[in-house]
């Protein structure tokens, strides 16, 4: 009877001390839960700050850069501009469109990629799932030659510092050259874009895909699939996925 009656005392006992190391266990997963939750939220929170802090240098360097040049007179465009169209966009952009130079809807406004062919640049940008404020579009020459004209090489070769130290600042992941001037100037090459499209090239490291001009694809419209196969490049690049129905 007495043997009977210390089992049932020490069952009894058992089951409590039981019951307590699994309510202590559950309140230390619950903690470590809690506490993974919060570093996570520390993590990505020092992540964030860092980029904010990167992108609002980045566009305190642009703004200095685009003040220093107000004025610029390295070449005559200086004097028949109305506009210098220094860029726009985010400067802290992994993808950069560099165009030839403003036309006379830029020269006007002082923003590049505003005219038609801005339009049709904005359907590229936004087919590929992203926003115009995301990316940062700007061109060779900041101001507009007159009748559009083509720029001329001692105009380029003036002006080419302005875009590099642009691309030095935002140092984006991926360049997309539109058209023959801005493919050749920063390649450095007199290839044709037809021949220069459809693959990656580098620019000071950076991957540069040249494509059509958005002007080119207004008066042929038929280029308009090559383009988007070398956007489909950048996009896989860039682990974007396309809205373009
Ligand atoms: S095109 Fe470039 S180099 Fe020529 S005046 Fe304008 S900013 Fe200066």
């Amino acid at each position: 009877m007495m043997v009977e009656r210390m089992n049932e005392s020490s069952a009894g006992q058992l089951k409590e001390d039981l019951l307590g190391a699994v309510k202590a266990l559950k309140t230390y997963i619950v903690n470590q839960d809690k506490l993974s939750v919060s570093m996570d939220w520390e993590k990505k929170t020092k992540v964030e700050i860092d980029n904010n802090v990167r992108a609002i240098n980045e566009g305190q360097e642009l703004s200095r850069t685009c003040q220093d040049m107000a004025e610029c007179q390295l070449c005559p465009l200086g004097k028949t501009r109305r506009n210098l169209v220094f860029g726009d966009g985010n400067s802290n952009a992994q993808l950069v469109f560099v165009g030839e130079a403003p036309g006379a809807d830029e020269d006007a406004q002082g923003l590049p990629f505003v005219g038609k062919a801005g339009q049709q640049l904005t359907k590229i940008i936004e087919a590929m799932g992203i926003s115009r404020k995301n990316v940062y579009i700007c061109n060779i020459l900041k101001c507009r030659p007159p009748q559009n004209r083509n720029p001329l090489p001692e105009e380029i070769a003036a002006c080419e510092p302005f875009l590099k130290k642009q691309l030095e600042i935002i140092a984006p992941r991926i360049i997309c050259a539109l058209g023959t001037f801005a493919a050749q100037t920063l390649l450095k090459t007199e290839v044709p874009i037809s021949a220069l499209r459809g693959r990656f090239h580098s620019y000071q490291g950076i991957k540069l895909m040249p494509t059509y001009h958005p002007a080119y694809l207004l008066r042929n419209p038929s280029a308009k699939k090559f383009v988007w196969e070398d956007v489909q490049i950048i996009m896989k690049e860039l682990g974007l996925k396309s809205v373009k129905k």
